[in-house]
């Protein structure tokens, strides 16, 4: 039976296929802007991705899952700015983070990861192609922008009331788009390349319309079109991006390549909210897994506690969940050692792939891999999976090794790892590397270089405490 899912754009349950002559299943999540650390609300949403590709693959299919990073906007390059580093150096090094973050979370590495900054000449190519097509406008100054009444079924996946006045009045970080952007024939309009201006400092590229920086939403067109071709499979991501920023995605590709039909399956996961509350730095709960981890919680605790709630529901997320979820963790490793222990299984057998892929069996976890694949219900297969882990019922030897392989093939399925030992935390190269040259300048008396050096680390969130035969890096 195939994994089914919600999709947004026809507001059904559908099932997940492969399309007829191919071998992969194509899906293209919206990721991060590298700016700061990611946040809770952001992994939930990378959380759920990762189980769903994880889920199709245990059931059999080979999925092609490209994550891009997002390098280049008002964000980026104001940190940068303010850090006094190049957009470069300061997007790496948060970069970096947000993969130790991912590693720690045991969130799967896309197979690709392409970032926009990597990718202005493709951007420019379909800006171009809008253009050619009538679906975009040069303005004055050179910016370009998408003729929203060109596309005459824009806002299908939100169903937009078309006699409703939209605009698209703020950009990537939810702030009032630019001012300057009167030169828009129409307040739908959204900018596709905008002209060079002092704040981006050394921040522009060149293109047919004179120097300048692609807008947000062209990357992901410009992307997915490069890694999956001008349909695909699924295309993911939190349900704030529904709109204006998938919409606009859709009719960027569908406009430049003239092809309908650019995501088969939308899957957006629902608001993550902590203590009943919105989450904003000003309210105090927003927590990166730092905070976590400070507070005394491994990863995969953030993990379970991040994935247990239905992704259509709002997450609420709160310090008792997690709680919940050690707890929750220590019954299921406790249970599991006994199984292990019936069935002659050791704990590193038990975690070796061979135990998920060469067996068909699911011994009682059948009912708990049933409920996963009927729209993803993660809650309801942890209470199929504690309805088996609470039975009192003696088995075999034989019938626990098929629990066994079932209960392995569901925790991989949901990126569940037992019995980790605790881990120091990983610095990341780019902080490694600012350390050991601030520490040569240091010894060089180069006082200044290697004041800047330090500024750089504090901008990328870490601090470095000197001795007098060494340092040390530590989250600031
Ligand atoms: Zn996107």
């Amino acid at each position: 039976m195939p994994v089914f899912l919600h999709d947004t754009m026809s507001r059904e349950v559908r099932p997940l296929l492969l399309k007829p002559g191919r071998s992969t299943f194509g899906m293209y999540c919206c990721g991060p802007t590298v700016y700061g650390p990611a946040h809770i609300g952001n992994f939930r949403t990378f959380l759920l991705q990762d189980v769903l590709r994880r889920t199709l693959e245990v059931d059999g299919l080979t999925v092609k899952h490209v994550r891009n990073l997002t390098d280049v906007d008002d964000k980026t390059i104001r940190g940068a700015m303010a850090a006094k580093m190049t957009l470069t150096a300061f997007t790496r090094g948060w970069t970096d983070k947000f993969h130790a973050d991912c590693a720690a979370l045991g969130l799967l590495v896309p197979q690709v990861e392409p970032s926009a900054v990597a990718h202005i000449p493709q951007q420019v190519a379909m800006i171009k192609s809008l253009v050619d097509r009538g679906h975009a406008y040069v303005a004055k100054d050179g910016s370009v922008y998408f003729k929203v009444c060109s596309c005459a079924d824009y806002g299908k996946l939100s169903r937009l009331d078309r006699t409703q006045s939209r605009t698209q009045a703020t950009n990537s970080a939810g702030e009032a788009n630019d001012a300057d952007e009167y030169d828009r024939e129409s307040a739908a309009d959204f900018a596709l390349w905008k002209s060079h201006k002092p704040e981006d400092g050394d921040n522009h590229w060149p293109s047919p319309w004179g120097e300048g920086r692609p807008g947000w939403h062209i990357e992901c067109s410009a992307m997915s079109l490069q890694h999956l071709g001008a349909t695909f499979d699924l295309h993911g991501g939190g349900v704030d991006l529904c709109f204006p920023h998938h919409e606009n995605e859709i009719a960027q590709t569908e406009c430049a390549t003239g092809v309908k039909g650019f995501a088969a399956h939308w899957f957006h996961s629902a608001h993550l909210l902590v203590d009943g509350d919105k989450m904003s730095k000003s309210k105090g709960n927003l927590y990166t897994l730092d905070d976590l981890v400070a507070k005394g919680f491994t990863p995969m605790e953030v993990r379970y506690a991040l994935i247990s709630g239905h992704y259509r529901t709002s997450l609420n997320f709160t310090l008792h969940g997690v709680e919940n979820a050690r707890s929750a963790l220590g019954k299921l490793e406790r249970w599991t050692d006994r199984l292990l222990e019936v069935a002659g299984f050791t704990r590193a057998e038990f975690a070796a792939p061979a135990v998920q892929e060469t067996q068909t069996a699911w011994g009682r976890f059948a009912p708990a891999w049933a409920i996963l694949q009927e729209d993803l219900n993660i809650p309801g297969c942890l209470g199929q999976v504690f309805t088996v882990v609470g039975e009192q019922v003696e088995v075999t030897p034989a019938q626990a090794r098929q629990d066994v392989v079932g209960l392995a093939k569901i925790l991989h399925a949901l990126g569940l790892t037992l019995f980790v030992v605790k881990a120091a935390v990983a610095i990341p190269p780019a902080v490694a590397d600012l350390g050991a040259r601030r520490w040569a300048a240091k010894q060089a008396k180069d006082f200044a270089t290697a004041d800047q050096l330090r500024k750089e680390l504090t901008a990328l969130g870490w601090a470095m405490l000197d001795r007098k035969d060494g340092y040390d890096l530590k989250p600031a």
